[in-house]
């Protein structure tokens, strides 16, 4: 099998090729480092990678292989990290300065569990530093590039996730979302991402932004490659208590079951006039797929949705300020030189170490959180988390699942909202909802807009529903038959069979 034949298979393929032994982890994984030496120059979606170790880890599947061993779900499937998952052995900073030099001594649950599925891990993936931004523009590495077009950013904050798996360097890629970070980047990439339902896969050995919203999940060029990923990911942890013990389905054998008389509710609160025209467009060809498969549309309404991104700055800002506490200068990663008390070692090393949006988001969660105003800012918007709660517990009385674009615009210019925060803050407010409520979602591709670039759908389901909603995505995938087009770079297809 050609090396352009390997680069263009699912890791559901791949997978199976291996474990058959039709072809080897090795010739997989050299298909995927040649590819990733091609693009990665001009796309800059890794922060590290080393082709020997992948190559070595191929090898070793393969010789367990010979001795009998069945390899696992994932077999030979090279994969990058989010630079924010431990990894044994490995540096891991977060996009930050402040943890350059880190070396970590174990591994993510995540982590664990795709290698305990005998995946080849070729590399980590650039970020927004501390997965803080839309954009990949806030890595203190450098941005990444949109595969589709290299002037154009990948999304954030998992961008360097999306862009690999766009750009065709791994089938399969794990990133985190705390308020969209897996489901807008993939929207922007042409990638499918899901940000699993709070609780279903294990936080431990993610380095925390805001742990009441942060979620591991899968990047992939599909839906069943989504869902075969969750299958290994997901599953009650001893190591974090706020995973649950819900029993895990069948996420990839429930696949193709179809939406025949699902229904799907769109909210009413979606302005189209926020919207950009190919946008719009796209979204109605998307709820016409919807129909074609079977499903009827209901109009729900979730009137604090309005409140989402404020909300979600509130929280998410909060919890960042006090889990990036511990970085001071002391316990891990960088220390300033020039200081000459304690009190200087922490200002130093915080003010060299983090970059201009952590420290913004610092300042404005320490605020949100301070006497006297706690109740105004963080209590207030709790409450709003609440009452959305239960809005979309009335909503999912009525429907199934819920649609919404993935993200208002396609993938902006490098540079374009760096100098607008709040510019940058709104490419959230389809994503943020999920997040705040702790529903699963799911970002498919659904076409191209007039200048060929990438555009997504966005399906929400009830808490821990994930087999419902990959269930419509892949239904939705099939009728949207996305057409197989490649990236400037000549990246892989979109998949859609
Ligand atoms: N873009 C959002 C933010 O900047 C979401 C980030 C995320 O999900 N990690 O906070």
């Amino acid at each position: 099998m050609s090396a352009a034949d390997l680069q263009s298979r699912s890791a559901f393929e791949l997978a199976e090729l291996v474990r058959g032994g039709e072809v080897s982890a090795r010739e997989v994984a050299e298909a995927f480092v040649s590819r990733t030496h091609e693009v990665e120059g001009s796309v800059r979606a890794l922060v590290r990678w080393n082709a020997e170790s992948a190559l070595e880890q191929a090898d070793r599947l393969d010789a367990d292989r010979a001795r009998g061993r069945e390899l696992g779900p994932l077999a030979g499937v090279p994969v990058a990290i989010k630079d924010n998952l431990c990894l044994t052995g490995a540096e891991v900073t977060c996009g930050s300065q402040i943890l350059r030099g880190y070396e970590s001594p174990y591994d993510a649950t995540a982590v664990a569990r795709l290698l305990a599925a005998d995946c080849v891990i070729l590399g980590q993936a650039n970020m927004d530093e501390f997965a803080m931004g839309s954009s990949c523009e806030n890595s203190s590495y450098h941005p990444t590039c949109n595969p589709w077009d290299l002037e154009r950013v990948p999304g954030g904050s998992s961008g360097g996730s999306a862009a690999a798996v766009a750009g065709g360097e791994v089938p399969l890629a794990l990133g985190t979302d705390t308020g969209g970070s897996i489901r807008q980047p993939a929207a922007l990439c042409g990638v499918v991402g899901l940000k699993p339902s709070y609780g279903r896969v294990s936080r431990w050995g993610l380095i925390a932004f805001a742990s009441s919203l942060d979620q591991i999940g899968p990047l992939s060029i599909d839906v069943r490659d989504a869902s075969l990923a969750l299958g290994v990911l997901a599953g009650v942890d001893e190591k974090d208590s706020t995973s649950s013990p819900e029993p895990v389905a069948d996420y990839v054998g429930q696949l193709e079951d179809g939406i025949d008389g699902l229904r799907v509710g769109v909210l009413s609160e979606i302005d189209e006039g926020d919207l950009d025209a190919g946008v719009l467009s796209n979204w109605r060809e998307s709820l016409a797929h919807l129909e074609s498969c079977g499903a009827t549309l209901e109009a729900i309404s979730i009137p604090s949705l309005k409140s989402a991104i404020a909300v979600y700055y509130v929280v998410a800002n909060s919890e960042a300020s006090a889990n990036l506490a511990r970085f001071d200068g002391m316990r891990y990663g960088h220390r300033s030189a020039e200081a000459e008390s304690l009190r200087q070692l922490y200002d130093m090393s915080r003010s060299e170490g983090f970059g201009d949006e952590v420290k913004r988001r610092i300042l404005l969660g320490t605020f949100a959180l301070s006497s006297g105003y706690y109740e105004a800012y963080y209590g207030r918007a709790l409450g709003v988390a609440a009452r959305m709660k239960l809005e979309f517990e009335q909503a999912f009385g009525q429907v199934d699942l819920i649609v919404t674009p993935t993200s208002p615009t396609a993938a902006f210019r490098i540079g374009e909202r760096v100098a607008d925060p709040l510019a940058m803050y709104l490419s959230d407010v389809f994503t943020t909802p999920a997040s705040l409520v702790g529903l699963p979602g799911l970002a498919v591709p659904s076409g191209f807009d007039a200048s060929g670039l990438p555009l997504s759908l966005q399906i929400l389901g009830r808490p821990f529903a994930e087999n419902q909603v990959l269930r419509a995505g892949r239904a939705f995938e099939r009728a949207a038959a996305v057409e197989p087009k490649r990236p400037e770079i000549g990246g892989r297809p979109v998949s859609t069979t």
